[in-house]
């Protein structure tokens, strides 16, 4: 590989940070014939919006490689140009990179990031070329002595990792993008795999940074051990930009981009996990589950798709849903948390599916076919037309888990499924065709003593009713209960058992809606459920709530306050605008749904094993 004569070739620098341009050069040996055409894809691996990165490009320009001589380039199309030439020709263009998210280019006096789907034109023909990436120092890298890091295969580099990559084709070029910047840098060892952790951003001297490393190696060991072979790649890389505020990110085959709160990290002396910190654990815990499941595992038409048109599966159910279920079940088989903890954060997973009445209107295949316009751009009705595949995607995860237990008495659970596909499918790179896994599964439960699972996949993956959990979770050792909720913050998951018998017992109340509190004071109404209270008084999303019974309104605590003191049958007189108009309506509280749900152990003996076993290391 290293002495092979590389016919395209990238180099990239971080060129201006005032403006926030990388500057790109393309050398293309040998052009097609009669005319070549290079092309900016118009999405990346993971995330489902055509976001159209040939927006950002700019100042394209090419030459024949050796004379220098300019040679006309013409756009094909919002996203493509093409050109005509006999010899090397080199394409020269900037990005504009000033995206603070793991899906673009991010560059500033900070720190450098960008993905491949963002930078590097395809150059069409010869996008199964393996290709040379040359990451070049500039002012600003050598002044700020920044280092790079990315999962891209070395050539040869320097000490701080600029010099020259490489990737076996386009596809894989994008697989791999770059943090460039002054990074803490965390490094460990799972099953013999270098893993490496670098962190950007601002932090202060009480992050635990001891903490992180061991947790998040305790889960990669946990991920590896559970498929029970060697892990499929040879070094992993997590690159996180550290925020405010912000929350996401995004699998690669043998790295992930993060972006998190810096309020999430764990502090020295920090005894029980936070919130925070427990949602960072399962952000890693669940891009990492990606390397197998949807990077490698993976449905037939995102591995054949150019990344031009939208790939339309109804398979994300399996590849988000699925890794939803497992990212907390590794916290907890890796010990990182333990049973009511667990138990807690499944009870607010499946929370957010029972709070949202979409989900009898749209079955998780359509809310996955229909991803690139529904849930990827979702608007204030989301909560009433559409559901998460991520959510309830996890709950067909949970459901076919249990099922599968039971139906084969134990026997086989969802943990042999993904092996299987893992087996079968991930480590021979053959892709997944729709409707596949589902049969796969009622195949292994059927082999295994158990029934087929047609019924169960057209009542859970195509149907839009609720699935009976209560008995189902009753033969497991568990009561599952769908309680009000106490306030407008809770979220479900775990409460002690005397407010639990009080809520169960009591009336609580509520406006059915989402409520946000202004920065000026203010109450904003972001989401109204159809049908309950707000809807009732003619309150829509986008509204002001700025007097309640006569008083001023500042914060949504004073609105929870009077629902815990409200009796049934009054009303409230309301005022509120509407753009810069006031209206003035009669609210009438309702009683809460029972959609919270908690999760606790029973007093009845467990007939099948569920958590004792789950998500635990693979031994034959
Ligand atoms: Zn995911």
């Amino acid at each position: 590989m290293y002495s092979q004569n590389f016919g395209i070739h990238y180099q990239i620098q971080c060129f201006d940070p005032k403006a926030h341009l990388l500057k790109v050069s393309l050398t293309i040996e040998s052009p097609t014939q009669p005319e070549q055409i290079v092309r900016l894809p118009n999405w990346i691996p993971g995330s489902y919006l055509l976001r159209n990165f040939a927006k950002h490009l700019v100042n394209l320009s090419a030459k024949e490689t050796q004379s220098g001589k300019p040679v006309q380039i013409e756009a094909v199309d919002l996203c493509a140009w093409k050109f005509h030439a006999t010899q090397s020709v080199t394409v020269e263009y900037f990005i504009y990179a000033w995206d603070l998210s793991v899906r673009k280019a991010h560059f500033d006096e900070t720190h450098a990031f960008f993905n491949g789907t963002s930078t590097f034109l395809a150059v069409e023909g010869q996008r199964d070329r393996p290709v040379k990436v040359s990451l070049v120092s500039s002012e600003i890298t050598n002044q700020k002595q920044w280092q790079a890091a990315t999962g891209m295969p070395v050539i040869e580099v320097d000490a701080n990792g600029f010099g020259d990559y490489y990737a076996n084709n386009y596809r894989d070029l994008v697989e791999y993008p770059f943090e460039i910047g002054n990074f803490v840098s965390l490094e460990f060892i799972a099953a013999n795999v270098p893993h490496k952790m670098v962190f950007t951003g601002r932090f202060d001297q009480t992050v635990d940074w001891d903490r992180i490393r061991d947790d998040v190696q305790k889960i990669c060991q946990t991920e590896i051990d559970f498929f029970g072979q060697a892990a499929p790649m040879t070094t992993y890389l997590f690159q996180v930009m550290v925020t405010g505020s912000d929350y996401g990110g995004l699998e690669h085959v043998n790295s992930t981009a993060l972006i998190c709160a810096r309020g999430d990290l764990p502090f020295l002396g920090m005894d029980k996990p936070t919130d925070g910190y427990l949602q960072f654990l399962e952000l890693c815990s669940h891009e990492y589950f990606h390397t197998w499941n949807v990077k490698r595992i993976m449905p037939k038409v995102y591995q054949q798709s150019d990344l031009n048109q939208p790939a339309i599966s109804e398979q994300l159910w399996w590849f988000e849903g699925v890794t939803s279920y497992y990212d907390a079940l590794f916290l907890l088989s890796s010990g990182r948390i333990d049973e009511t903890t667990y138990l807690d954060l499944l009870g607010k997973q499946l929370t957010r599916v029972y709070q949202m009445p979409g989900r009898f209107l749209q079955s998780v295949a359509q809310s996955s076919f229909y991803t690139w316009t529904k849930f990827y751009q979702q608007d204030e009705d989301a909560p009433n037309s559409i559901i998460s595949y991520y959510t309830k995607g996890s709950v067909i995860a949970l459901a076919l888990d249990l099922t599968l237990r039971k139906q084969t008495q134990n026997r086989i659970s969802l943990d042999d499924i993904v092996r299987h596909l893992w087996t079968h499918y991930g480590s021979q790179g053959i892709g997944l065709e729709e409707k596949q896994i589902e049969q796969i599964c009622s195949e292994l439960c059927l082999k295994f003593g158990g029934q087929s699972l047609e019924v169960f996949f057209a009542t859970l993956l195509y149907g839009t009713n609720d699935f009976d959990f209560e008995s189902l979770f009753s033969e497991f050792g568990y009561d599952f209960i769908l309680r009000p909720a106490q306030n407008s913050t809770d979220m479900g998951g775990q409460l002690s058992i005397e407010t639990l018998e009080k809520l169960l017992k009591g009336q609580s109340f509520t406006l059915g809606a989402r409520l946000q509190d202004l920065p000026a004071g203010g109450v904003k109404v972001t989401h109204v459920w159809n049908q309950q209270s707000l809807y009732q008084a003619g309150i829509t999303s986008g509204d002001e709530i700025i007097a309640l019974n006569g008083l001023r309104i500042q914060t949504k605590a004073q609105i929870d306050q009077m629902l815990q003191r409200y009796q049934n049958g009054q009303t409230w007189e309301c005022h509120y605008f509407r753009r810069d108009e006031l209206y003035t309506t009669t609210i009438t509280p309702q009683q809460a749904l029972k959609d919270r749900v908690t999760i606790v152990k029973s007093k009845a003996p467990a007939k099948f094993q569920w958590l004792s076993t789950a998500g635990a290391k693979h031994d034959g």
